[in-house]
C-alpha cells in the first residue's frame, strides 16, 4: 500500500493498494469521528461488483446508511440528479457531521463531491475511485461539478475530500475500453512530468505496475494542486494538456467520443503541432503517437477543425481574448503558451 499526503485548503491522505476496500468503514470512522450516518453514492455498473463490500465495511464500523445508485455514464452528471441525491441525504437525516462516500468513476465522484460541498454548506466526503481515470485524476484535487445543458462541469465547487481510497482490485473488473480511457490520462502525466514513466509505459504497455504508476500520477497531481489549488492561472493549468481540443471533440461528437479517447487525440494533435512549429524535440510527436497507439488510443479525428473551433473558444479555460494552451517541449516537460484565436487555429491546423 502506498500513502500520499495531499496538502491543500484541507489536507488528506490518498491510499493506493490491493484489498483496501474492506478497511473503508474503519477509515471513515477514524476520519469523521462524529459521523453516525452515511450515503454511499455509486452507479448501476459498480454497485453489483463492489457496492455490497463497501456497505458491509461501513456498517461493520458502526455507521448506518444506504446506497444511492445512479445510472452509469456521464449523462447522469446532472443538476437534477444532484438535487435527488440531496433529497435522499435529507431523507436519511444526514447531519453536518455525517459523511457521504463516492464509489465509482469520475461521474460519481464529481457529483458526490458537489453534493458534499453544498449539503448544509459542506460536509465530509470520501472518494473511492474504481476506474483508472478517477484514480489518477478526478478523485484527487477537490474539483467537483455537474454538467449543464450548455456544457460540462459548468456547475461546481472546489471541495477537497476527507480521504481517497483506491483499491487496485477494483480496476481488474473494469471493461477494457474504460481502462484504456484512463491510460490516456496516465500518458498525459508522463508527457507532462516524467520521461522515466514514459519509457516504462513504452516498455510495459498496459501491463504497467498498477500501484506504483497510479501513485506516481497522484504525486504529480498533488504537487500542482498544492501550488495552485483553485486553478487560478498557475501550474494546475498544465493538467489541461490535450484537453482544450478534447473538450471540443467530446462536445462535437455529442459525447460519443469518451473523455480518455478525446484527450488522446488532443494530446497527439498538440504534439504534432508543436513538432511542426519547432517548439519541441523532434522525437516528441512520433513517440507520443506511437505510445497512444500501443495503448489502443486514437490519435486523429475526422471532425473538421472549423467545427471544433467554437467549442474550443468557449471552453471555460479561455481567459479573455487568449487561450492558454499546454505545449510539450520534450517528454516530461511542457509549458503554457498564450494564443489568440487566429494563432490557435493555425497551430491546431498544423497538428490535425
Ligand atoms: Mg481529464
Amino acid at each position: 500500500m502506498i500513502s500520499i499526503d495531499v496538502r491543500a485548503s484541507r489536507s488528506y491522505q490518498v491510499q493506493i493498494g490491493q484489498g483496501l476496500l474492506p478497511g473503508l468503514g474503519q477509515s471513515a470512522k477514524a476520519l469523521c469521528p462524529k459521523a453516525e450516518r452515511f450515503v454511499l453514492v455509486t452507479d448501476d455498473a459498480v454497485a453489483p461488483l463492489w457496492g455490497g463490500r463497501a456497505l458491509e465495511s461501513l456498517r461493520a464500523a458502526g455507521l448506518a446508511g444506504e446506497a444511492y445508485i445512479l445510472p452509469h455514464g456521464e449523462a447522469s452528471k446532472t443538476a437534477e440528479n444532484l438535487i435527488t441525491l440531496l433529497d435522499s441525504m435529507t431523507g436519511q437525516r444526514l447531519t453536518r457531521s455525517d459523511c457521504i462516500v463516492a464509489l465509482g468513476g469520475g461521474m460519481t465522484g464529481d457529483l458526490t463531491g458537489l453534493a458534499a460541498a453544498v449539503y448544509m454548506r459542506g460536509i465530509d466526503y470520501i472518494q473511492v475511485p474504481t476506474t483508472l481515470l478517477a484514480a489518477v485524476d478526478s478523485s484527487v484535487g477537490g474539483k467537483t461539478a455537474v454538467d449543464l445543458p450548455a456544457g460540462k462541469n459548468l456547475m461546481g465547487a472546489f471541495w477537497q475530500p476527507a480521504y481517497v481510497l483506491c483499491d487496485t482490485d477494483t480496476l481488474a473488473t473494469l471493461p477494457g475500453d474504460i481502462f484504456t480511457d484512463g491510460c490516456a490520462e496516465v500518458i498525459k502525466y508522463a508527457v507532462l512530468f516524467d520521461d522515466g514513466l514514459f519509457s516504462l509505459l513504452e516498455r510495459e504497455g498496459k501491463d504497467f505496475p498498477r500501484e506504483e504508476v497510479i501513485a506516481q500520477c497522484v504525486r504529480f497531481k498533488r504537487d500542482v494542486v498544492g501550488e495552485d489549488e483553485r486553478d487560478a492561472g498557475g501550474r494546475r493549468g498544465l493538467l489541461n494538456l490535450g484537453h482544450t481540443l478534447a473538450h471540443a471533440i467530446e462536445a462535437c461528437s455529442d459525447f460519443s467520443v469518451s473523455h480518455g479517447k478525446a484527450v488522446a487525440i488532443g494530446t497527439a494533435v498538440v504534439c504534432r503541432a508543436a513538432g511542426k512549429n519547432n517548439l519541441c524535440a523532434p522525437e516528441v510527436p512520433e513517440r507520443v503517437c506511437a505510445l497512444l497507439q500501443k495503448f489502443g488510443l486514437p490519435t486523429e479525428t475526422d471532425i473538421p477543425l472549423d467545427r471544433l473551433m467554437e467549442p474550443m473558444l468557449s471552453d471555460k479555460k479561455h481567459a479573455g481574448s487568449h487561450i492558454n494552451l499546454v505545449v510539450p517541449e520534450k517528454i516530461g516537460l511542457c509549458s503554457m503558451r498564450s494564443m489568440d484565436d487566429t494563432a490557435l487555429y493555425h497551430f491546431m491546423e498544423a497538428g490535425m
